[in-house]
């Protein structure tokens, strides 16, 4: 499933002694490149109060050649990003790190997540006199951190943490310190790892792996990590802690590789798989998934049926997101592109196919059409997770209610739209198992929002459950 444009991934990186960290922060943001493709950015302190940056519209590996990387400083702190907008419109003034003239000289932020209550603190701050220069959120906490700094950096951004209300996973630059902070609902991932003497912050395990570092633990809901500069670790957390973590992270979001509080996301995906195969026993000659996030789920389905798993799609590596496009018309023209079919794999097949989830539906119907178009008898879909709902405040890209396919249908007429031979959803309560436990925010499939959504005005939208 390819529909969602992704969120955001960041790294924060520490070290004792002054190096060439910007490749470090390089290698971390290309292992998170399939969390955001519009934008990357690293931003190296090589003073206290100074900080050299590069950011810049387009893929990691576009963004940073060796002479960009060669022109940035020494350092013992850093920070990188990459994005895709879910707040504020897609140029280089919205791409991050945001970086600024604060209290501590040079500061540098790097967000993940929505805040929902964004505009009325902006409001409140501009009504003060700030102004800012970009439109997404990121700045908004930056600014917010620093005005309520006066005693500190640290009680600066616990203040500032009380006021926002969403999701937030952070990567905090300022004072010859490194800050990482995660939401008072974990709903963003943040992992710590080491590697020797430096401390390494991602928003997913691997990124750690892609550096050899090793894991150490999830920054936990609510707590904010200092690293001071002498390496001391301390840890402080938020009031109100409740743990409602992304359960679409598992789902689509992360990689099959990474760890998220303490989960394998293969494993997950894996009895996702297995449990939509003791649900629906389907004829078939073949089963698929579709890539790369289904594939793990489609080996199970196998695995568990006994039918032979085929590779039934072939992905171009080599295209951005197919929804990096804006409009609907250049959205169905680039599935094309982006999937083919393998014919001798289908041709005259009964196919059992597997995807994580469908948003708008989109893509579900052009890979049916593409099959079938090349010789699969029978395309059955099964879909790991449940029909998507309601629209995600909280920075993934599922805007309205009728933008999605499930917003106001039931399977049956879904599967009308997207022209399979049947449809079947795994039900919530067997991907909260999956999960190992209730401790989710699961609102795009459920309404159940972990925020009171309703009062901030998301979406402006009456919950229906
Ligand atoms: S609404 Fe869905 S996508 Fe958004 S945070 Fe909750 S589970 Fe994740």
């Amino acid at each position: 499933m390819s529909e969602i444009k992704e969120e955001c991934g960041i790294v924060g990186i520490k070290c004792p002694q002054k190096k060439s960290l910007a490749y470090d922060v390089y290698f971390g943001l290309f292992a998170l490149q399939h969390r955001g493709q519009e934008s990357a950015g690293i931003a190296v302190s090589y003073d206290k109060r100074k900080i050299y940056y590069y950011k810049k519209m387009g893929l990691v590996n576009d963004v940073f050649d060796e002479d960009v990387l060669n022109d940035f400083p020494v350092g013992d702190c850093a920070i990188g990003h990459v994005r895709y907008s879910t707040t504020g419109s897609s140029n280089v003034v919205n791409a991050q790190p945001v970086v600024f003239y604060g209290r501590f000289g040079r500061m540098a932020v790097a967000h993940n997540g929505n805040i929902i209550n964004c505009d009325s603190i902006k409001s409140e701050m501009m009504k003060q006199g700030h102004s800012f220069l970009s439109s997404v959120d990121s700045e908004v906490i930056a600014s917010l951190i620093n005005l309520n700094s006066e005693e500190g950096l640290l009680s600066g951004i616990l203040k500032s943490c009380t006021k926002l209300q969403g999701a937030y996973s952070l990567v905090i630059m300022a004072d010859d310190k490194l800050v990482a902070v995660r939401d008072r609902h974990g709903l963003k991932p943040l992992v710590m790892g080491k590697r020797g003497d430096e401390i390494i912050f991602a928003s997913e395990t691997c990124a750690l792996d892609s550096l050899n570092a090793d894991f150490v633990r999830d920054v936990q809901p609510g707590e904010i990590v200092t690293v001071d500069e002498n390496m001391n670790i301390s840890s402080t957390f938020m009031p109100d802690i409740e743990r409602h973590s992304c359960i679409f992270e598992y789902v689509y979001l992360a990689r099959s590789d990474s760890y998220i509080d303490g989960r394998s996301v293969y494993d997950m995906r894996y009895e996702c798989g297995k449990y939509l195969a003791e649900l629906y026993k389907i004829d078939a000659d073949a089963v698929a998934g579709v890539p790369d996030s289904a594939i793990v789920a489609a080996r199970a389905y196998s695995e568990t049926t006994g039918i032979p798993l085929v590779d039934a799609l072939s992905k171009n590596r080599y295209v951005g997101r197919t929804f990096i496009q804006p409009s609907q018309s250049l959205r169905e023209n680039g599935v094309r592109v982006k999937l083919n079919a393998i014919k001798n794999n289908i041709k005259g097949k009964r196919l059992v196919l597997i995807d994580d989830s469908i948003v708008r539906g989109t893509t579900s119907k052009k890979i049916i059409k593409l099959l079938r178009d090349c010789g699969a008898k029978e395309v059955h879909m099964l879909i790991a997770s449940p029909i998507v709902k309601f629209p995600c405040f909280f920075g993934v890209d599922m805007d309205s209610k009728d933008k999605l396919i499930g917003g106001y249908r039931n399977e049956e007429q879904i599967n009308e739209i997207i022209g399979a031979d049947s449809l079947h959803y795994l039900p919530i309560e067997y991907l909260i198992k999956a999960c190992g436990g209730n401790e989710y925010c699961a609102a795009c499939f459920d309404g159940k929002y972990p925020v009171d959504v309703e009062k901030y005005n998301c979406g402006k939208f009456v919950l229906e459950i």
